[in-house]
This record gives C-alpha cells, sequence and structure tokens, in this order.
C-alpha cells in the first residue's frame, strides 16, 4: 500500500464520498450530484435520483465502488474557470449553482477527477484509492436532505457512509451504533406502548399512551411532594396568552420565529405560550408584595409550545409542545445566594434519587465582545453579583463546574446542568436562571424594609428541565428497564394453566390492596411464551403460577437481568422488593 500524509482518515473519508457519487452515477447515469463532505464517522452525499432507493440497494452500491478503490485510481486535481466548470457540469443544476456562488465570492475552482468521474471540490483526498482499505467502510443508511438545507429548495437523497482505516474500527463502530439505536427512546416508546406520534394530529405532537402518561404522571407527583415541602406553591395557567405581554417580554422581539403563529379571537392576537415566565409574572403582581413574603415561589407544570422546525423534530427530546417543571422564585439580593444554594441541593437529591450520574455544572457566564446578545448591558454589577451567587452556591455545594463563557441568556447568567446521551452528543438538561431585567419589563417589585419600592430578582429554574424530555432520557440511559417504583407495570403474573386462575386473583387483590401496578398474562399460551412476551415488556418482576405454588401459597419470582430468583411468599417478596 502506497503510504503518503494525505491518508489521513479526513482525506480517507473525502475520497469515498467522490467514490460513492461515482458509483451512484453508475446506476443511475442521470442522477443530480449536490455535495459529498467527509464527517464525523464518515462521509455522505446528497443527490437527486430518478426514483425511491431503498435501503436493500446499498450492498449493490457497495461493491462498485470496492471495484473502483481496488482499480487504484489516482485523484487528479486541477484548477479551473468558472467558464470551464460551467461547460464540464452542464448537466448538473446544483453544481451550476456552487459555480455561481463561488465565482461571486471570487473563489478559485478545483475540479478533481478519480476515474472517469469529475467532481468539483476543494481537495483534501488520498492520493491514490489504493490508499483506502476496501473493508473498512459501509453505506449505512438514506436520509432526506434539502439542497442547502433549505425547505423551498428540492429534497436530496442523501446516502451515508460509515468509514475508519482498519476493519476493526468500523466493526467496534457499527457495534456501538446499532447499541446506541436501540436504546433511541423512540424505538423503546414503540416497543413499550409509551407514546405515539400520527400524522393527523401532527409533526412532533406524541400523544401519551397509558403507560407513558403513567411514568409520567409518577415523576410529577414525585416533583410535586418535593417541591411543596420545600415551600414551592403551585399554579396552572392557560396555554395562551395575548400579544401584548409577548411584546412586553420580548418574545415577539426576540423569538417569535420559535413561536406558533397567532390565533385570532375577537380582533385580538393570542400566542400559544412558548414560555410560562409571564403568566407567572402576572400572578407575582397580584397584590403589592412585601419583603417578608420573599422569597415566593412559583411553580407549575407547565405546557409550552415551540415551532421546532419539521428537520430537527425527534420524538420527546424535540417536540413542539412539552411540559416543563417550572418555576419562578422572587428574591431580594440578600435571600439570592440561600435560595440558589437549596435549589442546587435540591437538584443533587433528584439526580441522586433517580440514579443519574453522568451529569456535570457549566456556569454559563456573557461574553462582553458579542455585541449582538450581550450588548444592551448596561449594569455590569447586577451581572457580576448574579455570578458571583452562582459561583458561591455551587461552592457551598461542593460542586465542580466549567465555565462557558458567552453560554449567559440575554437576562442573566446561569448554570446549566449537562449531560451527554447515548450517541455522545452534549446537551443542556436543566437550568438555573438568574434574571435582573424582568422586573423592570414586567414592573415586579417588593416593599422593603426600609418602606422603599424596589426591584425584584426573578430566579427560573426546572429540575428536571421538560418532563417530556427528561423521560426520553431516562428511557435511553436505562435502555428501558425503569426502576421498579418507576415502572408502568411494576409485576406481571403469568399462570400455567386455568386451574389456578383462583389463587392467582386472590395474589391480583393482594398487589392491589398494596398499590402495586400489575398486568395479568392468564393466555392459554405455553409459560414459556408468556415469560418471552412479559420480559420484551422490561418488566420488573414477573410471578409465575403453577399448581406448586399454589398449593405453597406462594409465587415463582423471576426478575428483570437475573431470571428465576425462586419461590417466595408475597411477604417474602415485598421485604426483598423494599
Ligand atoms: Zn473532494
Ligand atoms: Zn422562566
Amino acid at each position: 500500500m502506497q503510504q503518503s500524509e494525505n491518508n489521513s482518515i479526513e482525506n480517507i473519508r473525502h475520497s469515498l464520498a467522490h467514490i460513492l457519487a461515482s458509483a451512484v452515477l453508475k446506476k443511475f447515469p442521470k442522477a443530480k450530484l449536490g455535495i459529498g463532505p467527509a464527517i464525523d464517522t464518515g462521509f455522505y452525499y446528497d443527490f437527486e435520483l430518478p426514483r425511491q432507493l431503498s435501503q436493500d440497494e446499498l450492498p449493490e452500491i457497495e461493491k462498485l465502488m470496492r471495484e473502483e478503490i481496488r482499480q487504484h485510481l489516482e485523484f487528479k486535481g486541477e484548477e479551473i474557470t468558472a467558464a470551464g466548470a460551467k461547460k464540464l457540469f452542464k448537466s448538473q443544476p446544483f453544481k451550476l449553482d456552487l459555480i455561481k456562488e463561488f465565482a461571486k465570492d471570487k473563489k478559485k475552482l478545483t475540479s478533481y477527477q478519480n476515474g472517469e468521474f469529475i467532481d468539483l471540490c476543494r481537495g483534501g483526498h488520498v492520493e491514490n484509492t489504493s490508499e483506502i482499505n476496501p473493508n473498512a467502510f459501509k453505506l449505512t443508511k438514506i436520509a432526506g436532505a434539502y439542497w442547502r438545507g433549505n425547505e423551498k429548495n428540492p429534497q436530496l437523497t442523501r446516502i451515508y457512509g460509515a468509514a475508519f482505516k482498519t476493519k476493526e474500527e468500523l466493526e467496534n463502530y457499527l457495534d456501538q451504533t446499532k447499541k446506541a439505536e436501540e436504546s433511541d427512546h423512540r424505538v423503546l416508546a414503540e416497543q413499550l406502548g409509551y407514546f405515539m406520534m400520527d400524522e393527523d394530529i401532527g409533526k412532533g405532537l406524541p400523544l401519551w399512551l397509558p403507560k407513558g402518561f403513567m411514568v409520567r404522571k409518577i415523576l410529577e407527583d414525585y416533583m410535586f411532594d418535593l417541591e411543596r415541602n420545600l415551600g414551592y406553591q403551585h399554579v396552572l395557567t392557560p396555554h395562551i396568552a395575548k400579544e401584548a405581554i409577548y411584546k412586553k417580554s420580548g418574545h415577539l422581539a426576540h423569538y417569535k420565529e420559535d413561536m406558533f403563529p397567532p390565533l385570532k379571537l375577537d380582533k385580538e392576537n393570542y400566542y400559544l405560550k412558548p414560555m410560562n415566565c409571564p403568566h407567572h409574572h402576572v400572578i407575582y403582581k397580584r397584590g403589592k408584595k412585601s419583603y417578608r413574603e420573599l422569597p415566593l415561589r412559583i411553580a407549575e407544570f407547565g405546557t409550552v409550545y415551540r415551532h421546532e422546525r419539521s428537520g430537527v423534530l425527534s420524538g420527546l427530546i424535540r417536540a413542539r409542545y412539552f411540559t416543563q417543571n417550572d418555576a419562578h422564585i422572587y428574591v431580594d439580593a440578600s435571600h439570592l445566594e440561600k435560595e440558589l444554594v437549596d435549589i442546587l441541593a435540591l437538584h443533587k437529591k433528584v439526580y441522586q434519587e433517580l440514579e443519574i450520574e453522568d451529569y456535570w455544572y457549566r456556569l454559563s457566564l456573557p461574553d462582553f465582545s458579542k455585541k449582538e446578545k450581550f450588548g444592551d448591558i448596561k449594569n455590569k454589577e447586577m451581572w457580576d453579583a448574579g455570578e458571583n451567587a452562582l459561583r458561591a452556591a455551587l461552592a457551598k455545594n461542593k460542586l465542580e463546574f466549567v465555565e462557558g463563557v458567552g453560554e449567559a441568556s440575554f437576562y442573566g447568567p446561569k448554570i446549566d446542568i449537562q449531560i451527554k446521551d447515548n450517541f455522545g452528543r452534549e446537551d443542556t438538561i436543566a437550568t438555573i436562571q438568574v434574571d435582573f431585567y424582568s422586573a423592570a419589563k414586567f414592573d415586579l417589585s417588593y416593599i422593603d424594609a426600609d418602606g422603599k419600592e424596589k426591584p425584584v430578582i426573578v430566579i427560573h429554574r426546572a429540575i428536571l428541565g421538560s418532563f417530556d424530555r427528561f423521560f426520553a432520557f431516562l428511557l435511553e440511559k436505562t435502555a428501558g428497564k425503569l426502576p421498579f417504583w418507576l415502572a408502568p407495570v411494576q409485576i406481571m403474573i403469568l399462570t400455567i394453566n386455568e386451574r389456578v386462575t383462583a389463587y392467582a386473583k386472590h395474589v391480583e387483590d393482594t398487589l392491589r390492596e398494596m398499590s402495586i401496578r400489575f398486568e395479568t398474562d392468564y393466555r392459554n399460551e405455553t409459560i414459556g411464551k408468556k415469560i418471552r412476551d412479559a420480559e420484551m415488556q422490561k418488566v420488573p418482576y414477573i410471578f409465575v403460577i403453577g399448581e406448586k405454588e399454589a398449593d405453597a401459597l406462594k409465587v415463582s419470582v423471576r426478575e428483570r437481568g437475573k431470571g428465576d430468583i425462586g419461590q417466595k411468599s408475597l411477604e417474602e417478596f415485598f421485604r426483598m422488593a423494599k
């Protein structure tokens, strides 16, 4: 194999994109070519094809690619003029589009040729296809992609490939993605019947099914009890509000693109709420507040609506409506730090109890050089005070954190709780924000001990973020194996034959008395099949009841992940499950 400094993995991946295009042109001589870059784990290329391509056809294209690789073709680069390029790509409208743009920017054009295939390209290839391991790449999937990412342009077919230097690396990667795909919350939710989507209801609008709703209700009840004990007061506010309040809040100026279009009613515009803050501020303003009433904690499981673009929708992670575990805490400066300490402590407690470990804190600060986002900041001392309070609260809870300069919101510094999902993507799951701006915008004040009216500080916090996203995250982290207290079905009762049904009904009664969530399978099927079906549902425990168990007034217990753990009386079982 010829070695050169050109055989970096990026160059290999990029070269494979050319080879893919060349192979596709052999199969579909009339295909129109989009672009084909290298990406993190491989490459892709966009095509306009004369017909829909199916996943089953990818091996055939792979085979054409391997044949080309084995011909040891050279990659030959050449500088060309815009006029020359236009002639060369006269039957490729998307390339002509690019040439026009490059010519406008007076960029140099280069073309690269491998075999008979010529592409417009900046370069970054292997010198010869002999440098590519023909067994270390695989075409993985087909997706739709708009030309230049714009919904108004034609939709092209994107073919993705994975590529590495060795076969082992490729196999490792394919293994990992397979595992991650199996624990994708959309796949699990489908398999376990947690939520569904329906075209007639609309994109990004999940319908929660009984089992999914049960898990969510348990999470909501759990947070409700915790928050009530900590002095939060829960409210319920409408899903819509008039235009004027979103003018006041700045949402229509800064956030309109992410909101649903207005509804017209009695000649006025109403908007679906994208956030709960304005509604809570209105509740705060009901009657003058004294410093003695602070901190005032208003909480809501508040459903919000956001116009996510259809291309980014992804199950419950990116949906067009979701319910936040929201609260706004109104404090004076003297209570700010203490309140933040308490919020962080609550956070830690909840995450501990939910067995979430791989998360970290990011202190998100302003970047004053970014004028468009932070240019309006006049009162730097207030920002510093907020930052100091957040730092002190992190220190008091002995929490380590990273700093994210430029990650603050436009109204104040914040702490973001960051996680990594199964695909290794970093995401913010919850936020604690200190807000000095809403007081002025909404005229939020209190009467201090000295009798003077002062602006109040607002803390925005959402411990679980949104219940929807959090649920998705939990499902993926546990691969659907929710802990006993959260499982929608905690126990599945299976009978071996109908002679034991009466005893099984007695077991049901006991579980019902103890508020255990259970389901039964008394079908006329083999016990092996019933066990397999129950295991597919990932229930924590399965009770198997045959005549031996009925005679002994016991059940045979199977534990998720462990299998048979022996016969137990219900008392013994509950002592153990505790
Ligand atoms: Zn290239
Ligand atoms: Zn808020």
